[in-house]
């Protein structure tokens, strides 16, 4: 590295050390920040000499990312952003608090890709989803379909892992020569009425959808999930033992199983390795308090939480909905979830919406009990399972109350 780009790097990792020793949190977003504005080309120089593959798409992509890293682990060394700090910042400090390794996975937010692809020269870009998020500033759906579409245009030497089952990933990923498709099933269909290409409406039959206007429809994908394993290209079926809950994340690991797969990596060398993934950055943790087996889940945006409605056990659910700077302000979206899977268990709320969400049961037909604090909730429920159900700021909320669960 140049020694402009050395002592950036340098100064980055001291940083985040100083922040972390602080106690302000993992310092990866403030090192990366400060490494930047060193030299700011610093991520190209740290990406500079390895086999990278980016994760990008709504939701699911600090899980895949996690597995997918786990997967490519078989090869060597692999330098992660494993904390959700998915912005350049968050890059550049993962890459320069790995040192020199052959390979990096990376999150990427929906909203940089372009600009990281460009930065970093991937190997792989994964493209998991696209659904409505943070209503007040993230870009409508059709929109970022869009740029991810022109990004991968100009950049036809990457090989694209794209889901076959989300007509706006299929849209922009078709822009690129190379890809391998692969279904993960979807259950949200609510952001892809209307075709991305041509806005004539789209149709759906068991798994198929198609464009009723113009060419575009769901490609042939050739890694698929069956039962509670993997499917890939050849044929053969791979069993899937994760330690973490849902059928969307049994398609987060065909999802990594099919990157991998782009740097050489069989599946049956990886498909080991993915249960040692068991809670990330307190996603699925598990911890027991007063007899109650309190398992956390993050959601922040309606295709979420029908994704969590089907990983809890029926057992008391505790819901919290914040709407701080970080989940987005506007909480209308409560409107575009169904909550009536909740009926006839106890259900809790909190937060510092929990009025908008009374609002939203109310309606929804589904009876709550409101509690002004996380051990409120415990005590108010049985001794055994309680499943917590919180969106971004909510979820760090209870966390911290359970000493930063990892
Ligand atoms: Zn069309």
């Amino acid at each position: 590295m140049p020694l402009r780009a050395k002592v950036a790097s340098s100064v980055s990792r001291t940083a985040a050390a100083l922040s972390r020793a602080a106690g302000r949190g993992d310092g990866s977003v403030i090192g990366g920040w400060i490494g930047l504005k060193i030299d700011p080309d610093l991520l190209a120089h740290l990406a500079n000499g390895r086999a990278i593959a980016l994760v990008s798409g709504t939701n699911g992509k600090t899980t895949t990312t996690r597995l997918t890293a786990a997967a490519v682990g078989v090869l060597g060394n692999v330098a992660t952003n494993s904390f959700g700090a998915n912005m350049p910042t968050g890059h550049t400090s993962a890459l320069a608090k790995a040192g020199h390794t052959p390979y990096a996975v990376l999150e990427v937010d929906e909203h940089y890709l372009a600009q990281v692809i460009a930065a970093t020269t991937p190997r792989v870009v994964a493209l998991l989803n696209l659904s409505r998020d943070q209503l007040d500033r993230a870009k409508e759906v059709a929109m970022m379909a869009d740029l991810w579409r022109t990004a991968l245009a100009n950049h036809p030497d990457i090989l694209v892992v794209a889901n076959a089952d989300d007509p706006m990933v299929v849209y922009a990923a078709v822009a690129s020569p190379r890809v391998t498709w692969f279904s993960a099933g979807q259950r949200w269909h609510d952001d892809s009425w209307v075709c991305p290409q041509c806005g004539a409406p789209i149709e759906r039959q068991a798994d198929q959808w198609w464009c009723v206007n113009c060419p575009l429809r769901r490609p042939m994908p050739q890694w698929t999930v069956e039962d509670d394993g993997v499917i890939d290209p050849r044929g053969a079926w791979h069993k899937v033992n994760l330690q973490i809950p849902g059928k969307v994340n049994v398609g987060n690991a065909a999802t990594a199983l099919a990157v991998a797969a782009q740097f050489g990596v069989r599946p049956t060398d990886a498909v080991g390795r993915l249960s040692t993934v068991t809670s990330v950055a307190g996603r699925y943790a598990q911890v027991m308090r007063d007899g109650r087996n309190i398992r956390l889940l993050l959601a922040k945006n309606p295709a979420s939480w029908l994704e969590a409605f089907d990983m809890v056990d029926h057992a008391p659910t505790l819901l919290s909905i914040n709407a701080r700077d970080p989940d987005g302000l506007d909480t209308s979206w409560l409107f575009d979830v169904d909550f009536s899977p909740l009926r006839g268990r106890q259900v809790l709320i909190t937060g510092d919406r929990a009025y908008d969400l009374a609002v939203r049961l109310e309606v929804n037909d589904v009876p709550f009990r409101h509690v002004l604090s996380f051990d409120e909730a415990v005590t108010s429920v049985p001794p055994g399972r309680l499943e917590v159900i919180a969106n971004y700021t909510a979820f760090q909320d209870i966390r911290a109350e359970l000493d930063r669960v990892n």
